[in-house]
Formats: structure tokens, sequence, C-alpha cells
């Protein structure tokens, strides 16, 4: 059985940029993530990974940036900002 693997990134429309807060999470994890984070958080949204991510940390993983950069439909490209919170 192949499950879907989600990451959770947050968009700020205002400066373009972008922060990734978690990847390789299955869709019950990704909804769980958005909930707790949403409380202090606008803007997140989850898209999905087509295969899991070998970094361990989200915040360093390219792949997660490739993947949203991929799927924001944003010109110019949104530009990756470290997390704040
Ligand atoms: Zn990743």
């Amino acid at each position: 059985m192949q499950h879907t693997l989600k990451l959770v990134s947050q968009y700020d429309a205002g400066n373009n940029e972008y922060t990734i807060f978690r990847h390789n999470l299955s869709p019950e994890e990704a909804d769980e993530a958005v909930r707790e984070l949403s409380a202090k958080l606008f803007g997140l949204f989850v898209i999905d990974q087509p295969a899991k991510h070998s970094a361990g940390g989200a915040e360093l993983c390219s792949a997660c940036r490739r993947q949203v950069e991929r799927s924001s439909h944003v010109q110019p490209k949104p530009k990756f900002k470290r997390r704040q919170v």
C-alpha cells in the first residue's frame, strides 16, 4: 500500500516568501500539524510529496524547496526563508 506523503509550508504573500515546517508526514499528521500551527500562523498549506525526502529536517531539505517552488503558481518564484517560530 502506498502512502501519500505531505509537507507543510507557509506562504507569506506580502513578501513572496515561504517557510517549510514539516515533511514526510502522513495525511493525518499533516492535518494535525496544520491544526496545531494555525493557532499562531496564517497562510499554511499542505503540498503532496511524490517521494519520501531523505533529509532529516524539513528546514534543511532542498527537496521540499523544489516541491514548493514547483507547486506554486506565483511569479516571480517565492523565496525560501528560514522559519522564525
Ligand atoms: Zn523535504
